[in-house]
């Protein structure tokens, strides 16, 4: 038998997939420069971790082992409720996704195919464009505007094709986010039948009036969905949950697409126990303020331009080849995001991590540079 291509079998839009680059992991650095101390700064988790409270919840379950057999409550019951009171929403607007990926994923797969479009501004988050390019839409892609998203460009992009747009708010890699004002003349411009998803996976981080929560503004805007996650400012990558909050006739039939068990029993009842810590969140954002200022301040005393935002990392502007200062980086131990994005080789991720990571991280780049 002839040796099969295999990527010719494949659906056409999944063979237009550059696969997902996903952070070095440390012992990966670790292992390979043998090094023995590592810092991670490339895939914006909290500097803190995670709660205590979530934590102890976590030994805990470890001593209650009867119930592993069993399927978890693929309905995510209590938890579903537990967000319906945080937000004052109602249960049946809130979809459970293993991830927030998995939630915007999921909204691909039930409102974009073949022939249709999906609007996405450039330097956008790259999920959207993997999403919609694995069912076979048509992606939209509008030039950014200032590094961010342009709203205006966005609404002259829809055509009769248009079945869903993502706008990361703020965006990951460049931090940039679009204030209330502008959202929300956006959302009131955008055609009823076209599903908005406004991601908010650092919302939490945001602590500017202007920047909008858009949960709720779901009311007004009934074609909006809002997808949020435990794996940034709850601390909570490792166990893979996130969420939507959306009108319940839209969050009705991402339901019928969605894996019945999509979430696993511990991140079940783990997300529960986060939610209820809200102390731990604000911490982590004061945490974060400060750090996010002392990279600002070393930044700027470098002279490395870089895109500011009040996210949990920041997109530096080198002047020499990112791929470059990131193996540099890495021989300090040290592992950020250099970003392979068109028109952003020259760019570096950082996420804010302790305030010791932190400098040792300016002080390696100012070796370098
Ligand atoms: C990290 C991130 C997410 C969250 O992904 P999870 O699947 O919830 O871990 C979503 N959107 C953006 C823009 C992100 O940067």
């Amino acid at each position: 038998m002839g040796s099969v291509h295999w990527l010719q079998q494949a659906k056409a839009g999944v063979q237009k997939i550059s696969p997902y680059q996903i952070g070095t992991p440390i012992e990966t650095v670790k292992r390979e420069l043998g090094l023995t101390s590592v810092i991670k700064l490339a895939s914006n988790e909290n500097a803190l971790g995670c709660s205590p409270a979530v934590l102890q919840a976590f030994t805990t379950s470890l001593k209650n082992t009867q119930e592993l057999h069993r399927y978890p409550d693929g309905a995510g019951y209590s938890l579903r409720n537990a967000l319906a009171k945080f937000w004052n929403k109602s249960s049946d607007e809130i979809i459970l996704g293993n991830g927030s990926n998995d939630v915007i994923d999921l909204i691909a797969r039930c409102f974009a195919g073949p022939n249709d479009e999906v609007i996405i501004s450039e330097y956008a988050f790259p999920i959207y464009a993997l999403v919609a390019k694995s069912v076979g839409a048509t992606i939209i892609k509008t030039p950014a505007q200032e590094y961010g998203h342009d709203v205006v460009a966005m609404l002259q992009a829809i055509t009769e094709k248009t079945k869903v747009i993502y706008i990361a708010n703020p965006n990951n890699p460049t931090g940039t986010w679009l204030p209330k004002n502008i959202l929300r003349e956006f959302l009131s411009q955008v055609p009823k039948h076209i599903v908005v998803v406004v991601d908010e996976a650092y919302s939490e981080y945001m602590l500017h009036p202007n920047f909008p929560h858009t949960i709720s503004w779901i009311q007004e805007f009934p074609n909006l969905i809002v997808t949020r996650t435990f794996s940034k400012a709850y601390g909570m990558a490792s166990f893979r949950f996130g969420y939507s909050v959306s009108h319940s006739d839209i969050a009705s039939i991402l339901n019928r697409v969605r894996q019945p068990f999509n979430i696993n029993g511990l991140a079940l009842s783990l997300a529960e126990v986060a939610l209820s810590d809200q102390g731990f969140v604000q911490q982590s954002c004061e945490y974060n303020k400060t750090g996010l200022q002392q990279l600002r301040d070393g930044l700027n005393q470098l002279k490395i331009k870089f895109i500011d935002t009040e996210a949990n990392f920041l997109c530096m502007l080198m002047n020499k080849s990112s791929e470059v200062i990131y193996q540099e980086l890495l021989r300090y131990g040290i592992i950020v995001r250099p970003l392979h994005m068109p028109g952003l080789e020259h760019a570096i991720r950082i996420t804010v991590g302790k305030s010791d990571e932190n400098q040792q991280c300016l002080e390696a780049l100012s070796k370098i540079i």
